[in-house]
């Protein structure tokens, strides 16, 4: 019989399953392609400016993820366990993307509002601006964890022409609430050249020069 105490198993099984996605998704399909393939390529671009902003690739890429979710493991937990616990994983699994998607916008788009605004950006950061191949979960740990790239910096230095617009007031200065956790880095100038060098650190999956 199905209660709803294993619906909301089955759901979280499937947001569980979402961050083990986002993991190796992000660190095998996105970095150890090196800009191989368009989910790679559009990635490593994001590293290169280290800003967000909404294009057709994220409707694809949620297209993708739908049909992942409701058409792999829909009909294999639903072979396994029943249509409900089929659909609860399904569910589950696109609640934990759309969850991601949002957390990862915001990150780069505003300032956090809380402990685990606070802890995502600095994690997410780090792997930005301190070492790409470490943090590659953005909404939770655990899997950096069992896979042991999990780095908790003490600050993270960000390279001043890459700062996040919510960092910065208006003369370019990091705002004083940000100090403990971050520090701005080199100069505000964004050279030709300098821009090739984020470029191509960006696609070798090394942290953005000074
Ligand atoms: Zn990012
Ligand atoms: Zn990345």
């Amino acid at each position: 019989m199905t209660t709803v105490a294993t619906i909301v198993v089955a759901v979280t099984a499937g947001a569980l399953l979402w961050t083990l996605a986002e993991y190796l998704l992000h660190r095998f399909a996105m970095h150890c392609l090196k800009g191989k393939g368009i989910m790679s390529r559009e990635h490593l671009e994001h590293h290169v400016h280290s800003s967000w902003h909404f294009s057709r690739t994220h409707l694809m890429s949620w297209a993708g993820m739908l049909a992942v979710g409701f058409g792999l493991w829909m009909p294999l937990a639903w072979w396994a366990t029943g249509p409900a616990i089929g659909l609860a994983v399904a569910v589950g699994w696109a609640l934990g993307y759309f969850f991601y998607e949002l957390q990862h916008a915001l990150a780069h788009l505003r300032g956090p509002s809380g402990g685990y605004g606070t802890w995502l950006r600095r994690h997410h950061f780090h792997h930005h601006f301190g070492h790409p191949m470490a943090n590659h979960g953005v909404t939770l740990p655990v899997w950096d964890r069992v896979f042991g790239t999990y780095e908790r910096p003490e600050r993270v230095r960000v390279p001043r022409r890459l700062a996040l617009p919510w960092m910065v007031d208006d003369d370019g200065e990091l705002r004083p609430e940000y100090a403990e956790d971050y520090e701005l880095v080199g100069r505000a100038t964004d050279s030709e050249r300098l821009a090739g060098l984020d470029r191509a650190r960006a696609f070798a999956s090394v942290a953005p020069a000074d």
